[in-house]
């Protein structure tokens, strides 16, 4: 998602970057190509023209010092940054815990909007976090939703208040308040409740998610919405909004290839923040949504925080502190080290998402060679690894012939995929020699080394420097990357 809007921004900005000194008219330019880009990204006309009346009027405000500056195309860049932070609804938005446990969380939404799959992923997450999520599924509406909700449960360790089989047999508002009472016997401090979705948002679904909103007392109502339906989602969001009400949105799919359109669009037309985002099928697909990190991605900045924050959950402390230790004493990395970090990418999930979070991961080249990654790699890589001796992984030197073709012939794999391995690590340990005695301009947060899995001839991205907090004037990714 946002691939072409981001890619219609960097254009933008590139040939008003190499204009110097600006005129009016240049801002009117910018402003008109900014406004086709957020048109054809299916953004609403509302949010399209109060994005083009502030870039304008906040442009033109500084347009004075915008020519004394050094580089006036960033201060356009910033002011279109801060904007895109305000659509995006500002700030993060996190849970409300009630005061009296349980807080109960109700789920609405559209039939598929990804109610039951969000249910399991926010469950998660939220026990992740220490607490005691129950889920009640009170979705019996839907064909196998009440198992879908029970799968689900079972596979991240939640349980599930399931009394009615579902399948249009049960009364879901009994069912919302019987689970909250079990919730409050049980001492669990979270209730997430799934309702059932319509096709449409018409009258029955509104009076049904009235009757268990007023059954249950919600904390917060989250309004589910699959970001891949367009401006028809951000309509019947307001529909809902104005028929039953909402605290906050959470948009699924944002891994999928529309045009963004209703994520840039929803908040401002709602007046409500969007808490979460979900970007794929499993679990750990979904995190809060953090507006200045996805602006920061729509303008090709990347999102290097929320990767060093995976990454930093998938290594445990043990392994990093090593990791990290061997980095900076300029001892050699080993294809152990390597496969202790196979382990915590498989941790982090799909490769492809991770490396469209580095800066200029939209960009033309950079795109094509991750549509072209091959995520079993990694898998192949870990079990030619896995088939070396203790020697060999510390000193690949010593693979001559045939050790080579008995590793070969214990992963599976051919001499050629060995040697294949064998020769892009020994480049990644170049590489990371280089970057730690700072040689070739590349510098990477430590624990995020590229892996030498990676396919021949994947480029090595050009990684910002690792921001000094205390030096950082701003707040905001996008700003600090500037800034740097
Ligand atoms: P519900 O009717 O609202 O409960 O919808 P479901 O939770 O059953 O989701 C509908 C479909 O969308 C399922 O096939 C899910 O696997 C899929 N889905 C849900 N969230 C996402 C997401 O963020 N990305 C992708 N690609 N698929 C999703």
């Amino acid at each position: 998602m946002f691939e072409s809007l981001s890619a219609k921004f960097q254009g933008a900005f590139a040939s008003l970057r190499s204009k110097g000194r600006l005129k009016p008219g240049d801002i009117d330019e910018i402003a008109l190509e900014i406004r086709s880009a957020l048109l054809d990204s299916d953004v609403a006309l509302s949010v399209v023209d109060f994005f083009i009346e502030q870039l304008k009027s906040r442009a033109e405000e500084v347009l004075t010092d915008l020519n004394k500056s050094t580089n006036p195309a960033n201060a356009i860049f910033e002011i279109v940054n801060s904007l895109l932070i305000e659509i995006l609804g500002g700030s993060a938005r996190r849970i409300r815990l009630a005061k009296k446990p349980p807080t109960v969380i109700l789920l609405t939404g559209l039939q598929g909007a990804g109610k039951t799959s969000l249910a399991g992923k926010l469950a998660n997450y939220l026990k992740v976090q220490g607490n005691t999520p129950l889920l009640v599924a009170s979705d019996l509406q839907r064909p196998n939703a009440v198992t879908q909700l029970q799968v689900v449960g079972e596979s991240i360790g939640v349980p599930v208040f399931a009394p009615e089989p579902g399948n249009g047999v049960g009364d879901p508002v009994k069912v919302a308040k019987a689970g909250v009472k079990f919730a409050e016997d049980k001492l669990h401090n979270i209730v997430i409740v799934d309702t059932a979705g319509r096709l449409g948002v018409d009258a029955q679904l509104m009076e049904q998610a009235k009757q268990i909103r007023d059954a249950v007392s919600p904390d917060e109502v989250l309004y589910v919405v699959d970001a891949m339906v367009g401006q028809d989602a951000v309509r019947t969001a307001q529909a809902f909004f104005e028929g039953v009400g909402f605290d906050a949105i959470v948009l699924t799919k944002l891994d999928g290839d529309a045009r963004g359109g209703a994520a840039l669009s929803i908040t401002q037309v709602t007046g409500k923040p969007i808490m979460f985002a979900a970007t794929g099928e499993t679990v750990n697909d979904f995190d809060l949504f953090h507006p200045d990190r996805m602006a920061s991605r729509i303008l090709g900045l990347g999102d290097i925080q929320t990767l060093a924050e995976q990454a930093k959950g998938a290594f445990d402390s043990d392994t990093a502190a090593k990791l990290e230790d061997k980095f900076a004493s300029g001892e050699d990395f080993t294809l152990d080290d390597f496969l202790a970090q196979l382990e915590a990418m498989k941790k982090m999930g799909s490769m492809t998402k991770l490396l469209g979070m580095i800066p200029g991961a939209n960009s033309g080249a950079m795109k094509k060679q991750l549509e072209q990654f091959d995520e079993g790699e990694l898998v192949k890589t870990q079990s030619i690894v896995q088939s070396m001796t203790p020697l060999e992984r510390n000193d690949p030197k010593v693979l001559n012939g045939s050790r080579r073709m008995r590793i070969a012939n214990g992963s599976g794999r051919q001499v050629s995929d060995v040697n294949s391995l064998v020769e892009r690590f020994t480049q990644a340990q170049k590489v990371m020699k280089q970057m730690r005695t700072g040689k070739g301009g590349m510098q990477m947060p430590p624990g995020m080394q590229m892996p030498p899995g990676m396919p021949p001839g994947m480029p090595l991205p050009q990684a910002p420097k690792v921001v000094n907090k205390k030096k950082s004037r701003s707040g905001n990714p996008a700003k600090r990357a500037l800034e740097s």
